[in-house]
């Protein structure tokens, strides 16, 4: 990102259509609930655009399904997670996630 880029990230509030401001939140997008701003006057929500790519990008994903062959480090069995992956969930190298088992067939990742 360029220092001359405009940050949205750190706009704490915008102006409403309305004459009102919409301040940071959470709004609902399709199913997903992401980072937006609402109005605190007339209750109009607007998404946060890099939110709602993510979002796009999240359901391609759904749909492709990526499959990633496990590999060998030493004793270690080792997944890697694909740049579509990396890119919606903003994953950096050294970050912990947690593995939840869910059955004999399934291992949820936590980011
Ligand atoms: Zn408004």
């Amino acid at each position: 990102m360029s220092a001359k880029q405009v940050d949205i990230n750190q706009w704490k509030e915008i102006p409403c259509e309305c004459g009102g401001m919409a301040s940071r939140g959470t709004v609902k997008y399709k199913s997903y609930e992401i980072r937006g701003w609402v109005c605190a006057k007339c209750k109009k929500e607007y998404i946060h655009p890099e939110d709602s790519m993510k979002i796009s990008k999240l359901e391609e994903l759904k749909k492709s399904n990526p499959s990633v062959k496990i590999r060998t480090v030493g004793q270690s069995l080792v997944i890697t997670l694909p740049k579509e992956i990396v890119d919606v969930y903003d994953l950096e190298k050294g970050e912990i996630v947690r593995l939840n088992p869910e059955n004999l067939k399934k291992i949820e990742i936590e980011f």
